[in-house]
This record gives C-alpha cells, structure tokens and sequence, in this order.
C-alpha cells in the first residue's frame, strides 16, 4: 500500500475519463516546499507567510522575505507559485505586536487583509519582497480575509504602483504577476459577481468559509458536529462560486483542509472543482482516490448532490 502510494507520485492525476486535475500544495516552510515538488505537486497553492512572522520578537524585514518567497520559487523549478500575504489576527497571533491581543472577536477581527491594509508599511513591504521574487519565476498573489470589492482595488493599486516604483530602481519584475482573492467569508462568495473582473485568480478557504457560514468557530470541540462543510448552503454556494469563475475564465481552487481529504475529492469534482490545493500529507491519497472517479458521472450526479437537504442527505450521497 505505502509503496503503491509511493509509485503515484510519478503519475499523473487522472480521472478514468481522462480529465486532468490539478493538485497544488499548501506550504509553509522549506520542507513542504521541497516535499511538494517531490511529489509531483502542480505547483504551490497557498503558501500561508504567517510563519517568517510568528515566534519572533520583530518583524522580517523587505530582503529576508524577498529570499524566503524567492526560494520558495525556486524550489518550485518553474511551476506556479501562490503566495499568501500575511494572515495574522485571529488563531493566527504574533508576538511582535502587530495582531491586535486583546479583540472581543479575533475571528470578526482586525485579521488578514484588513490589518495588512491598516498597515501600510507592512503590505508594502510585503507587496515588495514579493514583486522582487516575481524575477525568478511564475508566482501569484493571494489575499486573505476579502470581504468586499473595496479591498481587491486598494491591494491591486498598491501592487501596481509598487511595481513601477521597482521598475524604475531596476529591479527585474514579471510583466504581470496574478493578484488572486481567497473566498472565504460569504461576503465575498456572494458580492463575487461584482468584483471577479478585478482578480485573475480566487482560492476558495473553506476552513473560514465553513465557519463563517454556519456561524460555528472552526476551533470551538463542542461545536465540531456543526463545523463542517456537508451543509446544504456550504454546497450550494461552492456551486455558484466555482461555477462563475469558470464562466469567467478565473482559475479556481480549494485550499481548505476540505481539499485535501480523500472523502470530499468526489464531492468537489462534482462540484465543478478541477484544482485543489492541500497539504503534502495527503496529496497521494488523494490522487489515488481522483485516478478512480469518473468524472463526467459525478458532473451528472451533481443536481441530486444539491438536492439533499441535510447531512445525511449528502452522507447518502456519498456512499453511491
Ligand atoms: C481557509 O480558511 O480555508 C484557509 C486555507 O486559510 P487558513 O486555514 O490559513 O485560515
Ligand atoms: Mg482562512
């Protein structure tokens, strides 16, 4: 079993219908990045930067990111990179001060994108050391916590002008480097429509997703029977916002720890779902399962998937 699993990372993830899908790794240090690459992971997914921040008593500076984001590129050799910017507030605190300690509601808090922009400094030098790192191969920006369209425009103005200040100094920069939006408070899955023109790229977090959805903390024991994407309006807002960005021409992921259970692969696929993102751990399992499903059958089964009612209905639903 370990060895056939071990064999699958030269193959490709096909379904028996012939369908390519892409799995991209989530990582977040050195070893996850090498681990993916071993693995034949189609590139990095979400690269969460949260670590360069934490366990420390300042904060990493522009040339100490621009080498941890260059050699996560790198060590990609070429295949796309997706970088997250910094994702702190929340689960997610620091010890440098930056994440607010004491919010009555860290998760309804000043968190992802929100402190980034009420920091200036701080998506600026970030922004920076990413478009520097941009020079030595194919990466992609992604912007936690998006609410609302207001927060795609002032990060793709900050990039933009950024980058001209970088060309001007000299700095080699990629022509153009794809700003993506993660969707995962339902805000930004619902008011998608009217700012998908402004992103080349969305990844949707379930994990947030989930939790702001249902109104369940996704940390909280006593609530984890609620805490979890078999939910009818889960379902049904995954539908319509994958089904748009493939309307639209927008490559969409799910970097959730829902893509990288082999469970769900046949829920996502019949979903619409042709990319995932997950964790190095459990990337062979789930190719191995996707190599067994027949893709155009799940494709078929997915208006009785959206008929179910409650979970069992979508348990039920499963086990065919
Ligand atoms: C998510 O919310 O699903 C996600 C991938 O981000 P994180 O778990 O880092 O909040
Ligand atoms: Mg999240």
């Amino acid at each position: 079993e370990r060895k056939e699993l071990h064999r699958l990372r030269r193959e490709p993830t096909r379904t028996i219908d012939g369908v390519d899908i892409h799995l991209y790794a989530n990582a977040e240090s050195r070893e996850d990045v090498a681990e993916a690459h071993a693995l034949g992971a189609s590139g990095i997914g979400l690269y969460r930067t949260e670590f360069l921040f934490l366990q420390r008593n300042e904060l990493p500076d522009e040339e100490e990111q621009f080498r941890a984001y260059r050699d996560v590129v790198l060590g990609m050799s070429g295949r796309p990179v997706t970088i997250r910017t910094l994702d702190l507030g929340a689960d997610k605190a620091d010890r440098t001060g930056l994440a607010m300690r004491d919010e009555p509601n860290p998760a309804l808090g000043l968190r992802g994108v929100r402190l980034s922009l009420a920091r200036a400094n701080l998506l600026d030098t970030q922004l920076r050391a990413l478009l520097r790192a941009s020079g030595y191969g194919p990466l992609r920006v992604l912007v936690p916590m998006i609410s609302s369209r207001e927060e795609v425009r002032e990060v793709k103005a900050r990039l933009r002008s950024l980058a001209r200040d970088l060309r001007t100094q000299g700095h080699e920069i990629a022509d153009h480097i794809p700003l993506g939006a993660m969707i995962e408070v339902p805000a930004a899955a619902i008011a998608l429509p009217g700012f998908i023109g402004s992103v080349d790229f969305l990844s949707i977090g379930t994990n947030d997703l989930v939790q702001y959805l249902l109104a369940a903390d996704r940390n909280n024991e006593a609530l984890a029977d609620l805490y979890t994407p078999l939910h009818p309006a889960v379902l049904r807002l995954l539908r319509d916002v994958i089904r748009l960005a493939h309307t639209r021409g927008r490559p969409i992921a799910v970097c959730g720890e829902m893509a990288g259970d082999p469970l769900y692969a046949p829920l996502l696929l019949s979903l619409g779902l042709t990319e995932f993102s997950l964790h190095p751990n459990t990337l062979l399992e789930v190719r191995r399962l996707i190599r067994e499903c027949d893709l155009a059958a799940l494709r078929k089964r997915m208006p009785s998937l959206l008929r179910a009612r409650d979970r069992a209905g979508i348990e039920a639903w499963m086990k065919v």
